[in-house]
């Protein structure tokens, strides 16, 4: 596509969505242990780039194989309100065997939106949200810079649900560190509890060359987890979930243990696994460190 400007990320349950970027770079872009669009300055992509966007790939693919639409980059439900449902009904009208369209929501962006809004926006067409609660523990959320506090991202998480739209709920292994890792797993689980979403998944923190959080850690003052340490630390989370017909994967590629299930219907057997790797110290059935890539 010729209108696509740098680096394209998209969850892993998006791989078979077409992805416009109608926004570049995400509106917040201050996260610690963030690197995805430090090169890109944000902005909202004019309605006339927009419908150039729509139209080269309503050009390029049949109708019937765009069944979900992934709304690039990383935080599109930063974009003013009536140009996101313009947006939608242009793609329902463009597209007409669509089912879904999917966004990256920043929490700040969800909380500036009414409840009015959301519905409109789920009445449009927005099928689905992906929220990074990233972690429920306040100080951890203000020591990654999230830039929001632990009761406005619970709020954020349910305004999504309650608009009807499906929230797809992230959580970082890892980001509490050494000195945090038991209070970040069991704070985690508390936040995920009370939003509730309808998927959740556990992503495993990575350092990338000049992020804060990779200075922190070369300066001494952020202790990684060992490898171990995240399964350890995945079994207090999971453990601690109380969820209904909850999806849950950790099939990022930054994961080490690849687990899937419906909590809290499969919460034993997952359990079961992550306990089996641990007492049998199972590097084997780890995902190695070479492929963890993205
Ligand atoms: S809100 Fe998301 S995309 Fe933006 S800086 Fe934070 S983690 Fe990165």
């Amino acid at each position: 596509m010729e209108f696509y400007e740098g680096n394209i990320f998209r969850p892993p349950s998006e791989a078979n969505s077409l992805i416009l970027q109608v926004t570049i770079g995400c509106s917040h872009n201050r996260c610690t242990f963030c690197y995805m669009y430090k090169d890109k300055k944000y902005r909202e992509r004019s309605w006339e780039e927009i419908e150039k966007i729509v139209a080269q790939a309503a050009a390029y693919y049949r109708p019937e194989v765009v069944k979900r639409i992934f709304l690039a980059d990383g935080d599109a439900l930063a974009m003013q309100h009536d140009k996101l449902l313009a947006l939608l009904n242009l793609l329902r009208e463009t597209f007409t065997y669509l089912e879904r369209v999917a966004v990256y929501a920043g929490p700040r962006s969800i909380l500036e939106k009414s409840n009015q809004q959301l519905r409109e926006l789920k009445e449009a067409g927005l099928g689905i949200a992906y929220l990074g609660l990233e972690s429920g523990h306040p100080q951890i959320l203000q020591d990654i810079k999230k830039g929001v506090t632990l009761p406005e991202m619970i709020e954020a998480g349910q305004k999504v649900r309650q608009a009807g739209i499906k929230l797809s709920l992230m959580v970082i292994g890892g980001l509490g560190g050494k000195d945090l890792s038991l209070e970040h797993a069991k704070a985690s689980a508390q936040a995920v509890n009370e939003i509730h979403p309808d998927y959740l998944a556990v992503l495993t923190l990575r350092f990338y060359p000049g992020t804060p959080l990779t200075k922190q850690v070369e300066a001494g003052k952020f202790q990684p987890l060992a490898t171990m340490d995240f399964i350890q630390e995945l079994r207090w989370f999971v453990e601690d979930l109380e969820l209904k017909d909850c999806i849950f994967r950790t099939n990022h590629a930054s994961n080490y243990l690849i687990l899937a299930g419906t909590l809290n219907r499969d919460k034993d057997k997952l359990l079961s696994e992550i306990d089996r790797v641990l007492t049998e110290k199972d590097y084997g059935s780890l995902r190695p460190e070479y492929l963890r890539g993205l």
